[in-house]
């Protein structure tokens, strides 16, 4: 039995926890490989500070070894801290060098922002050997985690990291070591950190839960495992205790914060089963996704929403009639990367929705179209995609009927709908200011109310 597991920032962000954690992990049966966050805190710091325009080094040093030394001053003692502060004290001067490095470099940031998973990582396994156990700290070039793509978006080269990992993780395993490996990035092809995007080290537990082809993936974290929506805009959530891969994925991809939007394919891949429990509570069951689940009674299972998106749109006469203009224009804008949330089509209109932050650069590209046919383009900006998932949503009579005339009692404005993609979800687009009103009102309905499955 193999299992991987991956524990979260607040899971790792204090003393307390960090012992929990370790508890945790030597109580479980068979190989295990960790997979861990940044504390809690930490890569939001690093954030700002790789953001500054004058970044005082000094400064930030300082305030990164304090925090992670008096985690490390509570939890171990003479000769512990010693050998701790040995690895420590290098993984700092490898850390200036990276944050004094060339802020021109695309891979900058990257460096900068994965730095904190290098301190958790050792900090744990220290833990585990005060604990009696073996465990080793790897980086992600060390475990052989690699990536590939653009700078704060990369996904993992899962090929090279399948045979990598089985070289340098395996042999760790085999001498009965617990290997602790940094989340969050991976190495690209220039031997630089590349990371994921942010709550990245999700994906990172699924990618090597993937290479090693584990027998479970488990991602510990702050609560009781999926819910039936965000707990911190919905205070009265159930936890669900099955869901199957492509309902968990659609969720995470639009806004379920709880696993990082890429989490489920690399388990999916290799039908590797993962569970979401909470580290502060390890008798509750968590949430198990795996490709088959029961049945359930009530309508919707879960709600998510995505947030901070806008509405392109290009009108142009009788545009449905050409399809190679709607390529030419989809073409322009994959150019730059530029993730699509929904289209829809009319006659003579084509419309995009993506994020805030890709609407100037995608408007230049729709420019250098130089289309003189594209007649006008509006930008609708500061909506929210809201994604329901429920049991064949779309194959039963009147769902879409009841969930609308839901939103239409909390007197929102549908701006865009896309059903139909996916069997398992409806979803729509609605103003910013009204989507935590529009996510209760359904939660309350159709999850907790007499049409959900209380
Ligand atoms: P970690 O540091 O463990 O990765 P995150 O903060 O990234 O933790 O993710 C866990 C948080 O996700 C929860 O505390 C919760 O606020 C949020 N969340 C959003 N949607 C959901 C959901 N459907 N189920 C559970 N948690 C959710
Ligand atoms: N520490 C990283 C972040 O805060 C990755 C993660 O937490 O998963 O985004
Ligand atoms: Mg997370």
């Amino acid at each position: 039995m193999l299992t991987v597991m991956k524990f979260g920032g607040t899971s790792v962000g204090s003393p307390e926890s960090l012992k929990s954690v370790a508890e945790i992990i030597v109580s479980t049966e068979g190989q295990k490989v960790v997979v861990v966050s940044a504390m809690s805190g930490v890569t939001n710091f690093l954030v700002e500070a790789a953001d500054s325009d004058k970044i005082d080094c000094k400064q930030v040093i300082e305030t990164f070894s304090r925090k992670h030394l008096a985690v490390a001053e509570a939890l171990f003692d003479g000769e512990q801290m010693k050998a701790f502060l040995e690895e420590f004290d290098a993984r700092i001067v490898s850390f200036e060098k990276t944050l004094r490095g060339d802020r021109k470099d695309p891979f900058y940031k990257d460096a900068v922002t994965s730095s904190g998973e290098r301190f958790s990582s050792l900090i744990l396994s220290h833990v585990l050997k005060s604990m009696g156990q073996k465990s080793v700290a790897l980086t992600s070039a060390a475990a052989g985690i690699h990536s590939d793509g653009v700078p704060l978006n990369g996904f993992a080269d899962l090929k090279r990291t399948d045979a990598d990992i089985n070289m340098k993780v395996r042999p760790i395993l085999e001498q009965g070591a617990i290997p602790i490996i940094t989340g969050f990035y991976g190495m690209n092809d220039l031997g630089k950190p590349l990371t994921f995007g942010r709550g990245g080290s999700d994906y990172s537990g699924a990618v090597v839960a993937n290479a090693l082809t584990a027998d479970e993936l488990q991602i510990w974290t702050d609560v009781d495992g999926f819910m039936s929506a965000d707990p911190r805009i919905v205070p009265d959530t159930i936890r669900i205790d099955e869901m199957n891969y492509g309902e968990a994925a659609e969720l995470a991809y639009f806004g379920a914060k709880v696993l990082h939007p890429r989490t489920i394919e690399p388990a999916r891949q290799r039908h590797i089963p993962v569970r979401v429990k909470n580290t502060f509570k390890p008798e509750s069951p968590g949430t198990l996704i795996h490709h088959l689940r029961g049945p359930k009674n009530g309508l919707l299972m879960s709600v998510a929403a995505k947030t901070d998106l806008s509405i392109i749109t290009i009108s142009s006469a009788e545009i449905a009639y050409r399809p190679a203009m709607v390529a030419r224009i989809i073409e322009k804008i994959a150019e730059k990367n530029v993730i699509i949330y929904s289209i829809s089509t009319s006659l003579s209109t084509v419309a995009f929705l993506l994020h805030n932050n890709d609407v100037q650069h995608t408007l230049n590209q729709l420019n250098s179209l130089a289309d003189t046919d594209i007649e006008k383009i509006n930008v609708k900006s500061d909506v929210a995609l809201v994604c329901c998932v429920g049991d064949d949503l779309l194959d039963k009579c009147g769902v879409s009927g009841d969930i609308f005339g839901a939103v239409k009692e909390v007197g929102t404005n549908v701006e865009m709908i896309s059903e139909g993609a996916s069997d398992s979800s409806l979803n729509f687009v609605v103003p910013m200011e009204t989507v935590v009103s529009t996510v209760r009102a359904l939660h309350a309905k159709f999850v907790r109310g007499k049409n959900g499955r209380l």
